[in-house]
C-alpha cells in the first residue's frame, strides 16, 4: 500500500514574502505539488491564469462550490479564493505531498476536515515591515494596502492554531527553516511505524 501524501497548509499575510519562499522550497523539492487556487480578484500585471490562480468570474466560482468542486473557500478582501479539490485529492491518494498557500480562514476548515494536515504559519518581522514591503512592491493602491494591513492583523492573531510558526526576516534562514519542518514532519512517529516493524524483524 502506498503511503498517502502530507498536506501542507502554508499561511501568511501579503506581503511577507511566502511567494519567495515557497518558489525556492519547491525548486528544492521536486516532487511537491503546489495547488493552484482559484480566484475571483482581478489578475495582477504578470500573473497568468493556470499557473498563478485560475481566475474565475464570481458565477463561475458559485458554480464550482454548488458542484462540491472546493475543497474549501473563503472570502479575502472582498474576492473568493478557493482550493480546487480534484486535484489535490488525486495527488495525496498517489502518495504525493501537497502544499496550499491559502488564507486563515481556509486553513482552519481544512484542519477541521483533514486532521492529519500540517499548518505553517510565516510570520513577517512586525506589521510595519509589512506596510514598508507592500508599499515598496507597488501592486495596490494605499486604500487597498490599509485593508490588507488590517487584514493581516487579524490573520497573524490565528497563527497561534498553526502547528509550525517561522519567521521571514532573513530569507536564507527563513527557507532553512520552512525545510526543518518538512523534514521533521516526516519524521513523526505517526509517519514511521512501519519503520519500528522492519527494525524489530529477525529480533
Ligand atoms: P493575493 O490576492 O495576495 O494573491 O491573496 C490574498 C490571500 O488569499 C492570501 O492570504 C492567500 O494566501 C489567500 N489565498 C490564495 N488562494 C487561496 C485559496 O485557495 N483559499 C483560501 N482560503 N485563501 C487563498
Amino acid at each position: 500500500m502506498i503511503n498517502k501524501g502530507s498536506l501542507y497548509v502554508v499561511s501568511a499575510p501579503s506581503g511577507c514574502g511566502k511567494g519567495t519562499i515557497l518558489s525556492e522550497i519547491l525548486k528544492r523539492n521536486k516532487n511537491l505539488f503546489y495547488s493552484v487556487s482559484a480566484t475571483t480578484r482581478q489578475p495582477r500585471e504578470g500573473e497568468i491564469d493556470g499557473v498563478d490562480y485560475y481566475f474565475l468570474s464570481p458565477e463561475e466560482f458559485k458554480t464550482e462550490i454548488d458542484n462540491e468542486g472546493m475543497l474549501e473557500y473563503a472570502q479575502f478582501c472582498g474576492n473568493y479564493y478557493g482550493t480546487p479539490k480534484k486535484k489535490v485529492i488525486e495527488k495525496l491518494e498517489q502518495g504525493i505531498d501537497v502544499v496550499l498557500e491559502i488564507e486563515t480562514k481556509g486553513a482552519m476548515k481544512i484542519k477541521k476536515a483533514l486532521r492529519d494536515a500540517i499548518l505553517i504559519f510565516i510570520l513577517p518581522p512586525s506589521v510595519s515591515e509589512l506596510r514598508r514591503r507592500l508599499i515598496k512592491r507597488g501592486t495596490e493602491k494605499q486604500a487597498v494596502i490599509d485593508n490588507r494591513i488590517k487584514e493581516a492583523a487579524e490573520e497573524i492573531n490565528r497563527a497561534r492554531n498553526y502547528d509550525y510558526i517561522m519567521i521571514n526576516d532573513e530569507l536564507d534562514k527563513a527557507i532553512e527553516d520552512f525545510d526543518a519542518i518538512l523534514k521533521a514532519s516526516k519524521l513523526t512517529s505517526r509517519n514511521n511505524i512501519k519503520m519500528i516493524e522492519e527494525v524489530l524483524k529477525n529480533a
